[in-house]
């Protein structure tokens, strides 16, 4: 998701312009001071950036990312965080405004070399997009696609977790979206693997972009057909329904899982 007034383009300069909103980045890090982004003065000691780019204009102002991937020695008022740990601290406008340049940083450190011919790549001036130096090849930011679905019956939703969540919560099932297949087709195989059971009348809820590092969560609601819970051994470690008005720890508040457990609370699923 990117914030509202914000035009994405993609165009890039030569040096860090001290004028327009700056984003940094150091390799999968976001540069930030003890209560904002890291600004142009605190960077200095860093030297010139290995690229920067205006990544799009918000409400008329040019936001560029300048990224460093070499070995630093970060000025000691300058931290580098997990993007992740960022949104508290610089908002949420800024924290989507990084979540773009942070993909657009990942897609470029991991493409530095050709997966056909294995020569260097090069970054392309006109768009996001890597051109081999060899055989000519070209990538543009790979997007991964993930369906959510929230599955109800009655007052009760079914929720899941993975042995990777935060203690004590639970959120909606997820996957990744196979290559071949619908959206409609990877949330029935998805539910159906991790938690069992069978659902329909799947309804479409909306969509968020997830920088980590480069998902594109897409979110539904369907209702509980039949079957009994039988967690995927190794992804759901459990599984369980919960009444709307006793859920347990919910997914963090920035999350489509939140924004889809909360309409849920606040009954615009209701049948
Ligand atoms: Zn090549």
């Amino acid at each position: 998701m990117l914030p509202d007034d914000f035009t994405p383009s993609y165009t890039p300069i030569g040096n860090i312009n001290t004028e327009h909103i700056l984003i940094a980045l150091h390799k999968d890090t976001l540069l930030c001071s003890d209560s904002a982004l890291a600004g142009t003065t605190q960077l200095s000691p860093l030297g010139v950036p290995e690229y920067v780019i205006v990544i799009g204009h918000w409400q008329g102002q040019p936001v560029q990312m300048a990224a460093w991937e070499g070995e630093l020695d970060l000025p000691a008022d300058v931290a580098a965080l997990e993007l992740r740990a960022a949104y508290s601290l610089i908002g949420e406008t800024l924290w989507l405004l990084a979540g773009r340049a942070s993909q657009i940083a990942t897609f470029y450190r991991t493409h530095r070399y050709c997966g056909v011919c294995g020569s260097a790549m090069r970054r392309l001036e006109e768009e996001a997009a890597c051109e081999c130096t060899g055989c000519g090849h070209r990538v543009w930011p790979r997007i991964s696609p993930a369906v959510m679905v929230l599955i109800r019956r009655d007052t009760e939703v079914l929720l899941a977790r993975s042995p990777h969540f935060r203690a004590g919560m639970y959120s909606a099932v997820a996957g990744f979206v196979e290559p071949g297949e619908s959206l409609e087709q990877c949330a029935q195989r998805e539910v159906l693997e991790e938690v069992g059971v069978r659902i329909k009348n799947l309804r479409w809820f909306g969509s968020q972009s997830w920088s980590f590092p480069h998902s594109l969560m897409l979110a539904f609601v369907a209702d509980y057909d039949s079957g009994e819970i039988v967690c995927q051994q190794g992804e759901i470690e459990d599984a369980r329904w919960f009444d709307l008005a006793a859920l347990p720890e919910m997914p963090s508040r920035y999350s489509l899982a939140w924004r889809l457990l909360d309409a849920a609370i606040r009954g615009e699923f209701t049948t």
